[in-house]
């Protein structure tokens, strides 16, 4: 190896997550981000550095190039879309699902057999808009960028698209799960010109990535 290789990670689970993989190669992260205010973090490579950003902007990073590789949950990619990367492993990891949920006493099913138009808030526009398309809901979509379980309690929407783990937030916000839209869990993300250019440096840590 020669160049500095990068890998973009966001903090929490995925963070988290990452740290055994990169264990496999050998490899140890010096610092904790959850303490250090550091966004460029060394490791016990001379070689590799993580940079921590957002989850939703790694593909962002990856795909310019300003990272060669990274790792996002299928929620994000497919938000951002799959330009310029190649998402050669799903690593299982940070699994959930992506679902619609409406207030315990909405009858959904009777909504959309009615023909209803239904207001959807959600952060995942895209994936939203492709499943209520595909099913022939009409909807309007309301873009936020969290706690959209609070949306249907003060009226501002029908129904919620999210992420779902054990259920227990929508629990305990009186929503129901009506609806599974996919399996979501994290896949390894790397630039195409980077893995096509530089695969030999890259491989070592594909190879510590794909024995999980
Ligand atoms: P839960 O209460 O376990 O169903 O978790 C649901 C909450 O955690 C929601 O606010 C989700 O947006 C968030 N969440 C669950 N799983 C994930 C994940 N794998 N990645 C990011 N956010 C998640």
């Amino acid at each position: 190896m020669s160049k500095m290789i990068t890998l973009a990670l966001s903090k929490g689970r995925i963070f988290d997550e990452t740290l055994p993989m990169l264990a496999k190669a050998g490899i140890t992260v010096s610092e904790d981000p959850e303490t250090s205010r550091k966004l460029i973090l060394p490791t016990s490579s001379p070689n590799l550095r993580v940079i921590i950003v957002r989850a939703s902007d790694v593909p962002t990073y990856v795909q310019y190039g300003a990272a060669d590789l990274g790792v996002a949950g299928y929620d994000v990619l497919a938000e951002h879309g799959m330009d310029g990367l190649y998402a050669p492993i799903d690593l299982g990891i940070a699994k959930c699902r992506m679902s619609v949920a409406v207030r315990e006493g909405f009858d959904y099913a009777n909504a959309v057999r009615q023909g209803a138009r239904l207001r959807v808030v959600t952060k995942y526009v895209e994936q939203a808009r492709e499943h209520f398309a595909n099913k022939g809901v009409h909807v309007d979509l309301i873009k936020l960028y969290g706690s959209m379980e609070l949306g249907p309690l003060v009226g501002l929407a029908d129904a919620i698209v999210d992420l779902v783990s054990t259920g227990n937030t929508l629990k305990a916000n009186q929503l129901k799960e009506v609806e599974v839209i996919s399996q979501i869990s994290s896949r390894l993300v790397v630039n195409q010109a980077a893995y096509k250019r530089r695969r030999a440096d890259l491989q070592p840590l594909l190879d510590a990535f794909s024995k999980v």
